[in-house]
């Protein structure tokens, strides 16, 4: 009965050359390299290409005629050639606003045509203006295809890795330019995650791990907990600015100085070697991409061998430089050395000890290095675990991810949890920043806070969504302003906004704020406008510690300014509403610790202002008694029972925000 079925493709589609469960990949979208894989046979396996190669580089060259190249030929022979038309490294400048990138930009021989302000465009052949999306999406066209061959047809859906360190600008760039590509985003994942992915089902590993990646551009470090198929990121660290590229400068600029001496009438050379390698001019660029592209090879080729040369064209004719492995690592060492205080940090973030983990992963084509893998050995006190090709490692996570997010079979019920990089908050009174949302919390999370008002008669709250570490709202980065309007008037205190952060699996924010009394609500989508570097990041994590006392110190300044200015106000208004209760020396009491608070509120000693507080409240003691009696009796004698009650519970709210604030001070 058994009866064969001859399977007949649509037209124009190629035989599929592997069969497997679902059509969705997994696509490591690097910065110097990028891959894809699929789960074929319940195992991950990266694409190649006619050659056998899986890598295929992340340079685009854009042709006058409108052609469009992608990959080894980009590089290795556009590149040198047309230094402006051909994009390298786009994915420094992704998220990025031309503000931004432009420092990026100077270390680069491309020019950016002028845009609305928010997007880098860069200046190709043919008059074109590209987004660094656009040109992302180029790469990942190459990728989609290549996978579109092998299995046969238009593809489910993929999951793109992104550094843990990108913020929500870089994230929703990264989707964008998927999108751009034709490609159905399923998830974007951290890359350390993703390495980790491949390793926790390969091996069932269980523990706490450390993902070091050392990638072209970024350096990512995270700490990762896998239990029970859970694989939970514990912290995250590094430096977007920092990679193989770094290393390929600091070795460029070594040459450079050796090359100055054996061509000496090089223009372009003794200019870079003056300049410190600047490029000023098209001759420039192309001597610098020449001498970089020389040190990444003889870089990488001593990985193996103790030396390497190179054949160099200059203005007196060719020259060979030559290498040594001890030469190059003397070079590179400086740029290493600023992987440690990521790693320490991250470590620290997690609470974990290096001693207790259990493993190091490797990940990142910079990894292969001898002296990467001493340093990460001594760094971590234990040999790095190295099954894996560093190369493919991420790729392969992704494939898994995106197999088991297609409904695909491969642990078809992995949880994947990851974590907010940096807190989220609001701006309260003072420009105090309420963090709602911790650095670290694992994602998708959610929290819920209650505000009140600070002035009577407040009719709406602005309110301002804040991330960063540091407890000032100016010294954080702005994420969205928005307004919750027609509140009816209550005295300070009495509305209550109910305040609730969303954040989903991609990391991405979502604001909503209600009224409690009058159940008034709006929310927003926190979408970042393109400008924070992730050096900013860093600076601004690094900052957080150092300047954590003089912080400290602004609140306490700051809530004790606004705890004085409420009393003073309601001192002032009890005194002008039941001025029959006051005795002269009541008056002359209050009046003095009034004027001595007066006096020292505009200081900077939060001390005394607190003494001048509870000065005050010493001094209107007798007075405020007689009120509450007065109050009381009045109850007593059922006149007026509601109005005394709303004025006891005015005190208590006041008391309330008052402690609140105190509270605070975490
Ligand atoms: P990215 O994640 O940024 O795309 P990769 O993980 O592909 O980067 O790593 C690329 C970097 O690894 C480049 O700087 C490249 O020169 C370097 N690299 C690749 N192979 C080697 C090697 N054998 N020795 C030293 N460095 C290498
Ligand atoms: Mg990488």
């Amino acid at each position: 009965m058994a009866e064969a079925l001859l399977q007949i493709g649509e037209p124009g589609q190629t035989r599929p050359k592997r069969a497997c469960r679902t059509r969705a990949v997994g696509i490591d979208l690097g910065t110097t390299n990028s891959l894809v894989a699929v789960v074929d046979g319940g195992k991950p396996v990266c694409l190649a290409d006619e050659h056998g190669d899986p890598i295929v580089p992340s340079v685009v060259h854009y042709a006058a005629d409108g052609a469009v190249a992608v990959g080894a030929d980009a590089r290795d022979r556009l590149a040198p050639q047309f230094p402006r038309d051909t994009v390298a490294s786009v994915k420094r400048f992704m998220g990025r606003g031309p503000k931004d990138a432009e420092a990026t930009r100077r270390l680069t021989p491309y020019q950016f045509a002028p845009g609305d302000g928010t997007v880098v465009r860069f200046a190709v052949a043919g008059g074109r203006a590209v987004t660094s999306m656009e040109v992302s999406a180029e790469i990942l066209k190459v990728l989609k295809a290549r996978a579109e061959g092998e299995l046969g047809g238009p593809l489910a859906g993929a999951v793109i890795t992104v550094p843990a360190y990108f913020d929500d600008g870089q994230r929703q760039a990264t989707r964008d330019a998927g999108r751009l590509a034709g490609l159905e985003v399923l998830r974007l994942l951290n890359e350390p995650t993703a390495a980790a992915v491949a390793y926790g089902l390969d091996k069932q590993a269980e523990g706490t791990f450390a993902v070091f990646d050392l990638g072209g551009g970024t350096f990512d470090v995270s700490i990762l907990k896998l239990e029970d198929g859970v694989f939970e990121v514990k912290s995250t660290g590094g430096d977007s600015a920092l990679g193989g590229d770094d290393f390929d400068r600091a070795i460029a600029e070594l040459l450079l100085r050796k090359l100055r001496e054996a061509a000496p009438h090089d223009r372009p050379i003794a200019a870079l070697a003056a300049a410190n390698a600047a490029v000023t001019d098209l001759p420039t660029a192309r001597r610098w991409r020449q001498v970089l592209d020389a040190a990444r090879a003889m870089k990488e080729a001593l990985t193996f061998r103790a030396d390497a040369a190179a054949d160099l064209v200059t203005d007196d004719g060719p020259v060979t430089v030559g290498l040594t492995r001890t030469e190059m690592e003397l070079a590179v060492q400086p740029v290493l050395a600023r992987c440690a205080p990521p790693v320490r940090q991250a470590l620290a973030d997690a609470g974990v000890d290096a001693e207790a983990l259990s493993g190091v992963i490797l990940v990142g084509g910079a990894t292969r290095m001898p002296l990467v893998q001493q340093f990460v050995e001594k760094l971590f006190g234990r040999a790095p675990l190295g099954d894996i090709d560093p190369d493919q490692v991420v790729a392969l996570g992704a494939a898994l991810q995106a197999d088991a997010l297609a409904g695909g079979s491969t642990e078809g019920d992995m949880l994947l949890l990851d974590v907010v990089p940096l807190s989220l908050g609001l701006e309260t009174m003072g420009g105090v920043v309420e963090k709602l949302v911790h650095r670290n919390t694992t994602v998708p999370c959610g929290a819920t806070q209650t505000f009140t008002t600070f002035a009577d008669k407040q009719t709406g709250f602005d309110l301002h969504v804040v991330q960063g570490e540091r407890e000032l709202a100016d010294q954080c980065r702005s994420l969205a302003r928005f307004t919750l309007k027609g509140i009816p008037p209550m005295p300070a205190g009495m509305a209550r906004l109910e305040v609730t952060f969303t954040v989903d699996a991609n990391g991405l924010l979502r604001v909503a704020a209600r009224e409690e009394t009058t159940g008034r609500e709006t929310a927003v989508e926190v979408k970042p406008s393109y400008g924070l570097t992730d050096q900013e990041v860093e600076r601004m994590l690094l900052d957080s510690f150092a300047h954590a006392e003089e912080d400290v110190q602004a609140r306490q300044l700051t809530e004790q300014r606004i705890e004085a200015d409420r009393i003073a106000a309601a001192a002032r208004a009890a005194m002008a509403d039941t001025p029959e209760l006051l005795t002269g020396d009541d008056r002359r009491a209050i009046d003095a610790a009034l004027a001595q608070l007066g006096a020292v509120r505009a200081g900077d000693d939060h001390q005394a202002i607190r003494r001048a507080v509870e000065g005050l409240d010493e001094a209107s003691k007798a007075f405020a008694a007689r009120r509450m009696n007065v109050a009381f009796e009045r109850g007593l004698r059922g006149r007026d029972v509601g109005a005394v009650e709303a004025k006891a519970d005015e005190t208590a709210a006041g008391k309330r925000h008052a402690g609140h604030q105190h509270e605070r001070g975490h």
